[in-house]
């Protein structure tokens, strides 16, 4: 049986959560004397229950959703005024805030969400750490999103023409102005980055931070996001899975943090016979419906010993980040040279008091015996052509392609934040505002609101609502159990 959400639950949620008062101090210095500062942020979070201001502000007109909202929050302490929050108080706040009202709110969201990220058992401090298999509860995800403004009205960049308006005289048309030079190239979308954590459970999702991009560096806004979340958060983030947007530099960021960085990108299919000539220094795989076509290569150090008088030479390659090796008179790995296998990794200090360094080992095995291969992986290596890149960009401290199926998994968990949201809209995915500073104070309004779900169902069971779902996740599933135990009797045990 499944358990429905109930927008008015979720409105007593977060009259109900962690966290409001730090937002709210933050938008004090803007509010009137008339206007609470607490019942805006609940505002801000209470249109995404039901999907838009206005149907917020049609129910919170009955007066007993307003009462049970306030009872609510009387409950945890907290004293609502008698009169709801209205659009045009909201509005007015805004007003007075100017730009940067939704900045100063996503920078007072991400401190404030600390107590309440941990009491649903995410983040947790002090949990035993495995480098290459990190717990889900302490894996951060990453991730940018653009959405659409509300209104698909723009100026051409190329042509100067106003596109999408069917107004017949010049009048001003309601369009997304950029605020930066050449920022969306003239295409009305606001983009945002995000950053979040998804426990093993249902509605066990919290936000962590939301961030606004303007001028097309996507991977630039969420590293300063994830600089932002991980000085709340500290060691309790243990990894950082991100899509392959995140390359070297970055990597090398969340290494210096002491955060173990996921790409989750797919590898190329190892003994893929569609594999041809290796085309420079990239093998080109013969099929281009495959998902990924490519596999990059790069030259590492060799790895040598001494072999009685002898030196024996072992070429080492990055193949799609992973390391594989080869005799040196090949001039290029191919999918059947040896792979290394996981390495042994380990943090230490660096010596410069620069963060961490990052040390991954592996074995190479010789018929003479076997080597350790030692890599720095917070480090710089040469090209062939005698600069220096961050090892990181070639080699990933874990290697995507052994569990890609459960990486993009997790990864998949922000999408999942995202559709939420989008879904969730009445705008059809389309952005709420045309002022992306604005769109970014409702997309923490929208962060308050998955997180004051998560809160309700796994750290407080404040409505009715949040202990039936609880109850509900808690119970087995009952088709599932029967259907699979006939299997599981006849499988020999021992795994
Ligand atoms: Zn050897």
């Amino acid at each position: 049986m499944t358990v429905a959400r109930n927008p008015i639950a979720d409105l007593c949620a977060i009259a109900a959560m962690p966290g409001l008062e730090a937002l709210a101090e933050a938008i004090a210095p803007v509010c009137t004397l008339r206007t609470d500062p607490v019942s805006q942020i609940v505002f801000l979070a209470g249109q995404w229950t039901l999907g838009s201001r206005n149907k917020l502000t049609s129910v919170l007109e009955h007066e007993s959703t307003w009462s049970e909202m306030r009872e609510s929050a009387a409950r945890v302490g907290r004293c609502l005024p008698v009169a709801p929050p209205t659009q045009n108080q909201l509005r007015h706040v805004r007003g007075r805030a100017g730009a940067g009202f939704g900045q100063v709110l996503a920078d007072a969201f991400t401190v404030a969400m600390a107590p309440l990220t941990r009491s649903v058992g995410l983040l947790p401090e002090h949990a035993p750490r495995n480098l290459l298999r990190p717990d889900r509860a302490n894996i951060a995800y990453g991730d940018g999103s653009k959405f659409k403004a509300l209104s698909d009205i723009h100026v051409d960049l190329k042509t100067g023409e106003l596109v999408g308006s069917r107004a017949t005289d010049d009048g001003s048309p309601r369009m997304l102005v950029p605020e930066v030079e050449g920022a969306n190239r003239g295409v009305p979308q606001i983009p945002l980055v995000t950053m979040g954590v998804h426990g093993d459970k249902r509605w066990q999702r919290v936000v962590l931070g939301v961030g606004l991009y303007l001028d097309y560096r996507e991977m630039d806004a969420s590293m300063n996001l994830f600089h932002k979340v991980h000085s709340v958060y500290g060691e309790s983030i243990h990894a950082y899975i991100y899509d392959m947007a995140m390359t070297g530099d970055h990597i090398q960021a969340a290494i210096h943090a002491g955060v173990i960085p996921i790409v989750a990108q797919r590898g190329a299919p190892p003994h893929n016979p569609g594999v041809t000539v290796p085309d420079g220094l990239r093998f080109v795989l013969g099929r281009s419906n495959e998902p990924k076509n490519r596999a990059a290569i790069f030259r590492l150090p060799n790895a040598a010993h001494w072999v009685g008088a002898r030196e024996c030479v072992h070429a080492v390659w990055a193949l799609d980040g992973a390391l594989v090796t080869c005799d040196p008179a090949d001039l290029r790995p191919s999918f059947d040279s040896t792979a290394l296998g996981t390495p042994h990794l380990a943090f230490a200090d660096h010596p410069a008091g620069d963060g961490q360094q990052l040390f991954a080992t592996y074995r190479v095995h010789c018929r003479n015996g076997h080597i350790e291969y030692t890599l720095d992986l917070s480090g710089y290596t040469a090209t062939a052509k005698g600069g220096l890149v961050p090892l990181a960009r070639h080699v990933r401290p874990i290697d995507p392609t052994g569990s890609f199926t459960e990486l993009r998994g997790l990864r998949s968990d922000v999408e999942s934040s995202y559709r939420t949201i989008k879904a969730r809209s009445e705008l059809f995915g389309r952005s709420s505002s045309l002022a992306p500073d604005h769109v970014l104070a409702d997309m923490v309004g929208a962060g308050l609101w998955i997180n004051a779900v998560a809160w309700d169902v796994h750290a407080a069971q404040h409505t009715d609502n949040g202990r039936r779902l609880a109850a509900s996740l808690a119970r087995p599933k009952r088709s599932a159990t029967t259907k699979g135990a006939g299997c599981r009797s006849v499988a020999p045990s021992g795994r």
